[in-house]
């Protein structure tokens, strides 16, 4: 188990990060999101053990991680971390850099392990392939297989899927996570994209203005953000008094009904449409089937 106790920490007198406390269990999936600049980096760095902490503790297992100051060389063989600028070896292969760690003493094991990770972060036609040669998405995979190559018990990912284009990024993700969960490895991974987050996570931890403010499930969270910051990260959402923070999808169209609103333009949205109206003079948001004509006059319900 990995436990970050009461950590604060700063680069100089300004504090990154405030009072930080949360565990994360073996094989568990625990999702870091906050605005960029607010301090998620930071804290896999501390994790990871870059920086000497003056105030809180991090654990995992027994073993406490401790800063430059006590270990000649930083990190330690159960944890790895993939940052967020992926420093790999570029004029070698695929296949050399990802099994880099693997013992040469057993050559078989080596092969079977560098072609089963290859095949997780979807590289199979690039094996032979010069990394200087790859792509930014593709130099991130194999920064990923890397980490992985000799079984860490816990994964640090700095938002892992940035580089990776969308016709790859869902089945990776589903991939690398389905993976992790296989071989019963940690992952702490930090992001602003909520489809790193929504169906892989176990808990989702909020990070604003130096601080945790909500650590839950992210079906939890979603139900019930407490802030426009976090519904934001979720989607579309308006504030409506006296209801709070509707979703775009929760307002439905409906025959008659007090919310009475006016339609000023349409979104093409792939699956849906993105309505926006007027209502109370304010632009509201409505996910809907159809595209409606400006000036239509419209009623909407809330759906829980
Ligand atoms: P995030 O990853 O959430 O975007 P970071 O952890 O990178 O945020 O940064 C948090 C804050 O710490 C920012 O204000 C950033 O400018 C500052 N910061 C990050 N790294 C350093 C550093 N090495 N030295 C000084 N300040 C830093
Ligand atoms: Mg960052």
């Amino acid at each position: 188990m990995l436990q970050v106790k009461n950590v604060t920490f700063g680069y100089s007198k300004t504090k990154v990060l405030k009072a930080i406390d949360f565990t994360v269990k073996a094989g568990e999936n625990l999702a870091i999101i906050g605005e960029s600049g607010s301090g998620k980096s930071t804290l896999l760095k501390l994790i990871y053990g870059e920086y000497d902490l003056k105030q809180g503790q991090i654990f995992w297992k027994d073993e406490e991680i401790l800063g430059p100051k006590y270990n000649l060389v930083v990190g330690y063989d159960f944890m790895k971390y993939v940052t967020q600028e992926f420093d790999l070896m570029p004029v070698t292969t695929v296949e050399e850099n990802i099994g880099k760690h693997l013992s040469r003493f057993y050559p078989e094991e080596k092969q079977r392990r560098t072609d089963e990770l290859i095949k997780v972060v979807e590289l199979e036609a690039f094996a032979n392939t010069k990394v200087k040669l790859l792509s930014g998405g593709q130099k991130q995979r194999v920064a990923i297989a890397r980490a992985l190559a000799k079984q860490p018990e816990i994964l640090l990912l700095d938002e892992p899927f940035s580089h990776i284009d969308n016709f790859k990024k869902q089945s990776l993700r589903r991939s690398i996570f389905k993976y992790l969960k296989q071989k019963n490895i940690a992952c702490v991974v930090a992001t602003h994209d909520k489809n790193d987050v929504l169906g892989f996570a176990d808990q989702l931890l909020v990070i604003h203005n130096a601080e945790i403010i909500v650590k839950d499930t992210p079906q939890n969270i979603y139900k019930n953000p407490k802030l426009p910051l976090i519904a934001s990260f979720f989607g579309e959402f308006n504030v409506i008094e006296p209801y709070g923070i509707v979703y775009a999808n929760q307002l439905k169209i409906v025959e008659e009904s007090d919310l009475k609103a006016l339609v000023k333009r349409s979104y093409f949205n792939g699956s849906s449409w993105l309505i926006e109206a007027e209502y109370n003079s304010e632009s509201i948001f409505i996910t809907h089937d159809i595209r409606l004509e400006k000036g239509t006059t419209i009623y909407l319900s809330i759906s829980s």
